[in-house]
């Protein structure tokens, strides 16, 4: 049976990992985001250290290029991270390892690992939402992940800014967009420490969980999606779930019922696993 390889690429690291599930990975590694040739050098030592692969699936940070046929398919294109922009990322590993490579963004192919392995068995129609140090979402709609003009970025959805909130928001595109007011940096610039070491202030959350439950209200309405997944170290941190269901059911109000609010079920394997996942589709 052939074995394939996975790399969830982040701005802060790259995870790689050799295998065929969850239940069985051969490999897996770990290692900070530096320059761009010095990070996929590190990638190709690991993948040519490793059990051979018959082809690589890669669930990338973006923006990206996903468009078939494109000179630029499957390039970090207009990333903010200094150095990346522009940087040739799947069509470079692959001449380099020599396989086949699936490409996508990192939050759908950890939609894609969800939906094979995890929280979102069964179901065709679902988000996989992180909330970390940025907001992304990952969709399949009908049985299959959702790219359409470029991909989904729930993380510029623009929601109301809180009139008792003076934080102005940190996107260096759009300010107070969802990303800007609710990430795990609008958080720290808010009120002076990382979240994970506000897990006690109740105020914290409470306004964390309103602006979660605006944009996640905005996400059911246009989506109507059977579940949302949501990781990320904000987005599963335990006074979040605990809050942001009741304030998203105040938002609607009766209107329509709100899916299910779950945590991802391979944890923080989600999109190297999902970049497996993606690799098997070829
Ligand atoms: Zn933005």
């Amino acid at each position: 049976m052939s074995v394939y390889g996975g790399i969830e690429t982040g701005g802060t690291t790259w995870k790689c990992a050799i295998g065929t599930g969850p239940d069985d990975l051969r490999a897996e590694t770990t290692f900070p985001t530096t320059a761009p040739e010095e990070t996929l050098d590190r990638a190709v030592a690991f993948f040519r250290s490793g059990e051979p692969i018959a082809a690589l699936g890669i669930g990338s940070f973006g923006p990206v290029d996903l468009r078939p046929g494109s000179p630029s398919w499957g390039f970090v294109t207009t990333t903010p991270k200094p150095g990346w922009a522009d940087t040739d990322v799947a069509p470079e590993l692959g001449r380099r390892l020599g396989v086949p490579v699936a490409f996508d963004t990192d939050v759908n192919a950890a939609a894609l690992g969800e939906h094979r392995w995890g929280a979102a068995r069964g179901l065709d129609t679902f988000v996989y939402l992180t909330i970390g140090t940025g907001i992304g979402g990952g969709l399949m709609a009908g049985g299959q992940l959702v790219h359409g003009f470029t991909h989904p970025e729930f993380g510029h959805l623009l929601v109301p800014h809180e009139p008792t909130d003076p934080f102005p928001g940190f996107c260096p595109y759009h300010g107070d967009c969802w990303e800007g007011l609710a990430a795990g940096p609008a958080i720290e610039a808010r009120w002076g420490k990382p979240a994970e070491e506000l897990l006690d202030m109740r105020e914290v959350w409470e306004l964390e969980a309103r602006y979660a439950a605006l944009g996640l209200v905005s996400v059911i309405a246009i989506l109507s999606p059977q579940r949302i997944v949501i990781g990320g170290g904000v987005g599963a941190a335990p006074p979040l779930l605990r809050l942001v269901r009741p304030r998203v059911d105040e938002l609607l109000n009766g209107y329509v019922r709100a899916p299910e609010l779950v945590r991802p079920a391979l944890g923080a394997r989600s999109g190297v696993l999902g970049a497996i996942a993606l690799a098997q589709t070829l």
